[in-house]
C-alpha cells in the first residue's frame, strides 16, 4: 500500500489456499474483519460479471475498489492509530539479521534506520516483507532453520493498449482474470490495470538487491483516484500474461539464466516491442511507445525458450482477439495500437510451511502476507496477520 496508488480488494473465492488452509469458519470470519480494516463492510458482488467473455473464461470473484486517496488516509489512520498507543515506528529501517539469543530466549533483531545501526530484542516476530524483501528475507529465515517449499515461478510479459480497448474487459470483471493452459503450459492473466475507460499507469519497480543482479521492472496500476472521480484520463491501460513454470526452473535458474539473459540486453532496464513483431505477425512496427520513457526497444521474445514463447503468443492472441470481439473492432487495430513490455517474473519466492496461524517451523517467529506464499493480495496479507495478531494474543 503506498501513497498514490489505487488499489483492488478481491474477496473470496480469490486467495483459494489460504482459504483452504485457514478452512470456511475462521476464513470467513477474518475476511469479515480484514474488510472493515479497510473500512468496507463487504464487497458487493456485481451483476455486470461475466464469466463468458468472448471466448475467454473470467474466474468471479468479488472486487472492491480503494481509491488512491481513500488508500492514503487509511495508510495515515493506521500509523496515527500505532502512535497513539505509543508503539515505536521505524520508517526507512531496513533489518538484515535476525538471531535466537540463547541468553535471554528472545530474538536480536539487526538492521539500520536512515543509514543508523540499530540492535533490538524481540520475543515474537511478524514478518511481512512482501516480495520485495524476498532476498533478504529468504536469508534471514534460512540461517534461523524455518522449513519452506520451492515456489513455481511464473514469468511473462505486459501489454499495454488504449485504455478504449480496455474497458469492456473491465466492464465483465474489473480483474480481467483467466487461466488456461496454451501449449506446454498454463498462463494467466494478472495485474489488470485499467479502471473504466480511464486507463492505468505503468510504475517502474526496482528489484535491488533482491536478484543477482539490480534489475529495474514494470508494474501496473489502475488509474482510480477522488473516489472514482478521475482527474485525468490516461490514454492507456495495461495487463501482464504469466507462465507458470514446473518446478525445475527454481531460483538458481530464475537468476543465473532469465535475469542474467534480461541484465545483459540493457542492463536490467526494461524492454519493450510492438505487439505485432511479438506475435511475428505484420504491423506498424515502430509506431508505438509505451507511456513510460525509460525503457530500450528489443525483441521480448529473445527473453523466453521456445515452448514458454508458444504458449505466451496463443495467450497473447487469444486474448486481443477477445478484446477485438468485444470492441467490435478489427484485431489489427488492437494488434498495431499495443506494445509488449517485458519481463513480469511473479511468484519467485519459497513457500513457507506455516499453518493456520502463521507461526513457521521457529517457535514465536510467524510470516504473513506474501512472504507466506501461501496467497497474494491485499485483503489474504491482512486476513494472515490477524491469524497471526489472535495467535499471538492468546499467548500471551
Ligand atoms: C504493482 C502491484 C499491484 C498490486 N495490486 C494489487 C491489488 O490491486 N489488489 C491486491 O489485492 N493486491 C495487489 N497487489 C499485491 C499486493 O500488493 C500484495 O499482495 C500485498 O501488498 C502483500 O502485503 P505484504 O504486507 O505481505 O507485503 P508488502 O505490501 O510488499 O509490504 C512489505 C514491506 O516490507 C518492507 N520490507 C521488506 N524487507 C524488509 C526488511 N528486510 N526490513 C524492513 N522492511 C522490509 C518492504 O519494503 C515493504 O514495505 C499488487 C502488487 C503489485 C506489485
Amino acid at each position: 500500500m503506498h501513497y498514490g496508488d489505487s488499489i483492488k480488494i478481491s474477496g473470496y473465492p480469490a486467495g483459494r489456499r489460504l482459504f483452504e488452509l485457514l478452512k470456511p469458519e475462521r476464513y470467513f470470519e477474518l475476511e469479515q474483519r480484514a474488510l472493515q480494516f479497510f473500512s468496507l463492510e463487504k464487497i458487493l458482488d456485481e451483476a455486470s460479471c461475466n464469466v463468458d467473455f468472448f471466448g475467454l473464461k473470467l474466474r468471479k470473484y468479488p472486487v472492491a475498489e480503494i481509491s488512491s486517496e481513500q488508500l492514503e488516509s487509511k495508510i495515515d489512520s493506521i500509523v496515527q492509530c500505532l502512535k497513539s498507543q505509543n508503539v515505536k515506528i521505524r520508517q526507512r529501517c531496513v533489518v538484515n539479521n535476525i538471531e535466537r539469543s540463547q541468553a535471554c530466549d528472545a530474538f536480536i533483531v539487526t538492521g539500520f534506520e536512515r543509514n543508523r545501526y540499530f540492535c533490538s530484542e524481540a520475543d515474537v516476530i511478524v514478518l511481512a516483507t512482501g516480495r520485495a524483501g524476498f532476498a533478504s528475507t529468504e536469508l534471514m529465515i534460512g540461517k534461523l532453520g524455518v522449513e519452506k517449499e520451492a515456489p513455481n515461478i511464473s514469468i511473462g510479459i505486459r501489454i499495454e493498449m488504449p485504455s478504449k480497448y480496455l474497458s469492456r474487459p473491465y466492464k465483465a470483471h474489473k480483474d480481467f482474470k483467466f487461466s488456461e493452459v496454451f501449449g506446454m503450459f498454463k498462463v494467466k492473466s494478472f495485474c489488470f490495470s485499467n479502471f473504466e475507460d480511464a486507463g492505468g499507469r505503468l510504475k517502474y519497480c526496482y528489484y535491488h538487491d533482491q536478484f543477482d543482479r539490480n534489475v529495474v521492472m514494470l508494474d501496473g496500476h489502475a488509474n482510480f483516484s477522488k473516489n472514482g472521480n478521475n482527474l485525468s484520463r490516461i490514454e492507456t491501460g495495461n495487463f501482464a500474461l504469466l507462465v507458470q513454470l514446473p518446478r525445475h526452473f527454481d531460483l538458481k535458474w530464475l537468476n543465473a539464466v532469465f535475469i542474467e539473459s534480461y541484465y545483459n540486453l540493457f542492463g536490467g532496464k526494461p524492454i519493450f516491442s510492438s505487439l505485432s513483431s511479438f506475435l511475428e505477425q505484420e504491423g506498424e512496427i515502430g509506431s508505438v511507445r509505451p507511456s513510460v520513457n525509460d525503457c530500450a526497444r528489443a525483441a521480448a521474445s529473445q527473453l523466453f525458450d521456445p515452448d514458454v514463447l508458444n504458449s505466451l503468443r496463443a495467450a497473447c492472441k487469444k486474448a486481443v482477439e477477445s478484446i477485438a470481439e468485444a470492441n467490435a473492432v478489427p484485431v489489427a487495430d488492437i494488434v498495431n495500437s499495443s506494445v509488449v513490455v517485458a519481463p513480469e517474473v511473479e511468484f519467485f519466492w519459497p513457500r513457507v510451511v506455516v499453518g493456520d496461524t502463521f507461526e513457521t517451523s521457529v517457535p514465536n517467529l510467524y510470516i504473513v502476507g506474501d512472504a507466506a506464499g501461501v496467497a497474494q493480495g491485499n485483503l489474504q496479507a491482512c486476513v494472515a496477520g490477524l491469524a497471526a495478531a489472535d495467535s499471538i494474543n492468546s499467548n500471551n
